[in-house]
């Protein structure tokens, strides 16, 4: 039987030290890092993330504000509600929580968050420099939360991912490609599968690192996997009955791989400490920069 990656624990770990550097920020340099996490509508699945992310800022000492607008705010003000934050001093990451309702063009209002506040990564700045990047020292300061979390975890087996077959299964701009990308910065060889692939199955057979994102529950069974591989599973599935699943019929997977992150309590967890981890990067770049130009008063 596979071993659990506990994701929850991996997190809370990060979360502790993240305390603790955000104590210092404040009593060296006088800078409590600050999100503001921007929902529009009432989506329920939204709002619980984004009151998640609130209560995890409160726990480690960040600032967090959150700026709830109705589901029909036309995009220019939507707009002008982030040039707002990128000109307030106390916000150093800025978050737009996804997805958008359907008359925004969510690309259009990703490209309007300043790139030094981008602590999501979906900034196309922030995204081009991860394409470019190529290896993992030459990294964007702000790397996508979830991706960034999936490679954690994976290195948490102890495993090298060098030289390593991985299969990312799904190819959004938010999981998939910037998984893949983080990978190949990590020189594993990389293959991505997404919902036009043929031989899916073979295809995953073939990887010693598995990353799936697709949001299909039980999109991938016992007999699609490597003996021992590592199995990271993204997707998230609400069920009829309530229950949270992921992509991956982890029942039977873990039987088979040699490492398998669980759902609820795997990836999830992750993404949240690294939207942390961002911000308090954001905090620290601003209190660089203020640190060489001094300050005005
Ligand atoms: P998406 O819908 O934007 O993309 C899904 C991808 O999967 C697409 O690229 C599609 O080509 C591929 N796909 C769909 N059906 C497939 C199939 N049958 N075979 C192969 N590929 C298939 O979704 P997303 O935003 O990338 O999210 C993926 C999943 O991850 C969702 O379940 C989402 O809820 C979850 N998610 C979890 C977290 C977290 O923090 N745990 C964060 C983001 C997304």
């Amino acid at each position: 039987m596979g071993m659990l990656i506990d994701g929850k624990k991996i997190a809370q770990q990060i979360r502790e030290e993240l305390k603790i550097e955000v104590a210092r920020l404040q009593q060296e340099q006088g800078v409590t890092p600050g999100l503001a996490a921007v929902l529009i509508g009432d989506n329920p699945a939204s709002k619980v993330y984004v009151n998640m992310k609130a209560k995890a800022c409160d726990e480690t000492g960040i600032f967090s504000e959150k700026i709830l607008l109705p589901k029909e705010t036309a995009q220019q003000d939507l707009m002008a509600t982030i040039h707002e934050l990128n000109r307030d001093d106390r916000v150093h990451g800025i978050l737009i929580q996804l997805p958008l309702p359907e008359h925004i063009d969510e690309r259009a209002v990703l490209q309007e968050v300043d790139p030094h506040k981008d602590v999501d990564g979906f900034h196309p700045v922030n995204l081009g420099k991860l394409l470019s990047a190529k290896f993992w020292n030459e990294l964007p300061p702000f790397v996508p939360c979830t991706p960034a979390g999936v490679i954690k975890l994976i290195e948490s087996t102890g495993t090298k991912i060098e030289g390593k077959n991985a299969v990312v299964v799904g190819r959004s701009v938010i999981v998939g490609k910037p998984v893949a990308m983080l990978l190949l910065a990590k020189q594993a060889t990389v293959t991505v599968a997404h919902s036009r692939t043929t031989h899916l199955k073979e295809i995953c057979r073939q990887a010693d690192i598995l990353v799936v994102a697709a949001g299909r529950p039980k999109l991938v069974t016992a007999d699609d996997i490597q003996p021992g591989a590592i199995v990271i599973d993204v997707g998230t599935n609400r069920m009829p009955d309530g229950k949270l699943v992921g992509d991956v019929d982890f029942e039977a997977v873990k039987e088979v791989a040699g490492f398998i992150t669980p759902v609820p309590g795997g990836v999830g967890p992750m993404t949240i400490a690294m939207l942390l981890k961002n911000t308090v990067e954001a905090a620290k770049g601003m209190a660089a920069m203020l640190d060489v130009v001094g300050t005005t008063s």
